[in-house]
């Protein structure tokens, strides 16, 4: 019997070789061709996923050892450099063939993702959408985030300066399962583009969406070993860490917190973007009649397991009774279903851990005092992981869904009577990923906005224009994160930065040394002369 991976509980139960490959969710063939491309020498063992929508075995793959890490990231190391060297464009030909490719290959990965993930297909779509939009983004825009620049000398004709950025090297990227297909990429195409290799370590249940990444990017001209996949559970994520010249982390707080210790002891650069307890306000002015579909998204996309997705509602008592009942009213009509198609508003939750945890948080509530006006329930005849969309109201401070992420479709009410109120609530918080603020009155919003603490605020809308708003930064303040996905700040963070200083005029004996050369008090008259000059005109 192979032995499976059990180091962090993550990772599913011992494989019975003798289980037959028939009950498996996935065919063979299908799975085969791509776990052929995990980095692994097949000593660490294997591991099975679970479908969501059935709880039955999904498909089986070998899991990589710490040395199968050590190997990727060698042979990673050792392909960059010719990367590196590869002209531009034809680095960002390759990342417009690969939006090309996924929105045309859309029907295999949207089968894939519901598959491994269990989400509503069109949750699914956004994770199709946003690789399409990240992709034309860094084609069409990265050129200009990595063209050198030149900046003002020590003085000006004499000294010229440019900054280069360089890529890191070899960037790992440590993504979870909820978005299999976006969060593979997100800062895998910025990282491309600036001309680093990638080592990716998905989560254990979503392992198959990076294999197909990284069959679709071979597909689309990149050139081998510059994206690899390694599998496994944390103890396979913290190895990776060991290894990179950047670590890409997105997780959980908990975890990204180790993860930026090590990268700190490393001084690795670390990208970490982490979980929230994202609020949403509707103003007393808020126009109903989009607020409220429009609210069900921002809550319940995704079945609520969305970094960005809304946990906290702050109603203006002006219009919260009115707004509620149409709200409760919308979110009891949502569908929940399992079909690979756009029959269902809402998907099950990826498996029976985050169905203890959503379980847990709103019977806590619930124990503690708190109403749910619809939702509260397991839907086990839908599928073992399904739960209601859910609306609590009268949640205690000390609920444990008052403050922790629940990350499933659970949102609680609070009333406030001004806006300055909601700005306290909604950023009574140790997170500050997402907040998302409803008004007619946009100047007003913007003016609120500037006063809540958060990486991103959204203006009559839960999340989506600022996640697919590519040119923008995303991540988070407070506990939320480090550094930002995604616009100049991703291909920044994923460089290093370096300045070329040249001296002009030594050819012509006017050097910095040639001052020196004048010896005693001379060179410092001069300087003194030269930086009063400067002053007065004011040069930088
Ligand atoms: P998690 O932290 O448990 O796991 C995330 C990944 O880290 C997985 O691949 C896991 O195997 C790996 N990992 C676990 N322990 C590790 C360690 N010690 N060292 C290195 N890697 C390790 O998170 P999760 O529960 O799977 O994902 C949900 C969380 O992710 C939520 O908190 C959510 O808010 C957050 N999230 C954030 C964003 C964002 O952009 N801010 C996006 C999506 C999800």
């Amino acid at each position: 019997m192979s032995t499976a991976h059990e180091s962090d509980g993550a990772l599913g139960d011992l494989i019975d070789p003798e289980l037959p490959a028939a009950t498996y969710v996935l065919e063979p063939d299908v799975v085969e061709p791509l776990t052929r491309r995990i980095v692994t020498s097949h000593a660490a063992g294997t591991h099975r996923s679970t479908s969501p929508f059935t709880g039955a075995p999904l498909a089986a793959y070998p899991v990589s050892s710490p040395a199968d890490v050590a190997t990727a990231v060698e042979r990673a190391r050792a392909a960059q450099a010719g990367w590196a060297r590869t002209p531009l464009r034809e680095r960002t030909t390759v990342l417009d063939r690969l939006g090309a490719l996924v929105l045309q290959r859309q029907s295999e990965i949207l089968d894939l993702i519901q598959m491994e993930s269990g989400k509503a297909r069109r949750s699914a779509f956004e994770e199709v959408a946003d690789v399409a939009i990240v992709c034309r983004h860094y084609a069409v825009r990265g050129p200009r985030y990595l063209a050198d620049r030149r900046v003002p000398g020590m003085l000006p004709v004499l000294t010229g300066v440019r900054v280069h950025r360089r890529p890191v090297g070899v960037v790992g990227a440590i993504a979870p399962w909820n978005y299999p297909l976006s969060l593979v990429l997100s800062e895998a195409v910025p990282a491309l583009l600036a001309g680093n290799a990638v080592v990716i370590k998905p989560d254990p249940q979503t392992t198959l969406s990076a294999l197909w990444v990284a069959e679709v990017l071979q597909d689309a001209g990149l050139p081998d070993d510059l994206f690899l996949v390694v599998t496994g559970g944390g103890d396979i994520g913290a190895e990776l860490v060991e290894h990179v010249d950047h670590i890409a982390f997105t997780g959980s707080t908990a975890t990204g917190r180790k993860v930026a210790g090590r990268a700190g002891e490393r001084l690795i650069g670390a990208t970490l973007e982490l979980g929230g307890k994202n609020p949403l306000y509707v103003a007393a002015d808020a126009d109903l009649d989009t607020a409220v579909p429009g609210v069900v998204r921002a809550c319940f996309s995704n079945t609520g397991q969305l970094c960005m997705s809304i946990e906290r509602l702050v109603l203006h008592e002006r219009i919260a009774d009115a707004f509620l009942e149409r709200f409760v009213e919308a979110v009891r009509d949502l569908r929940l279903g399992s079909e690979l198609d756009y029959t269902a508003d809402v998907g099950s939750l990826v498996s029976a851990a985050q169905l203890e945890r959503v379980t847990a948080h709103v019977d806590d509530a619930l124990a503690k005092g708190a109403r749910a006006l619809v939702g509260g329930v397991h839907r086990s005849d839908v599928g073992p992981y399904f739960y209601a969309p859910t609306v609590l109201d009268d949640v205690p401070a000390d609920a444990r869904c008052a403050t922790e992420e629940t990350f499933g479709p659970v949102v609680s009410v609070t009333r406030v009577a001004s806006d300055d109120e909601a700005v306290r609530v909604m950023n009574d918080t140790e997170f500050g990923l997402n907040a998302s603020i409803w008004s007619a009155d946009v100047a007003r919003a913007r003016a609120l906005a500037a006063r809540v603490e958060s990486g991103t605020v959204v203006i009559n809308d839960g999340y989506a224009s600022a996640w697919a708003s590519p040119a923008a930064p995303m991540g988070g303040f407070k506990a939320s994160g480090l550094g930002r996905r995604h616009g100049r700040e991703a291909v920044e963070a994923l460089t290093e930065v370096q300045a070329v200083a040249a001296q002009r005029g030594a050819r012509l004996g006017v050097s910095l040394d040639s001052l020196y050369t004048l010896g005693g008090e001379a060179p410092s008259r001069a300087l003194t002369v030269a930086l009063g000059a400067l002053r007065r005109l004011r040069l930088p």
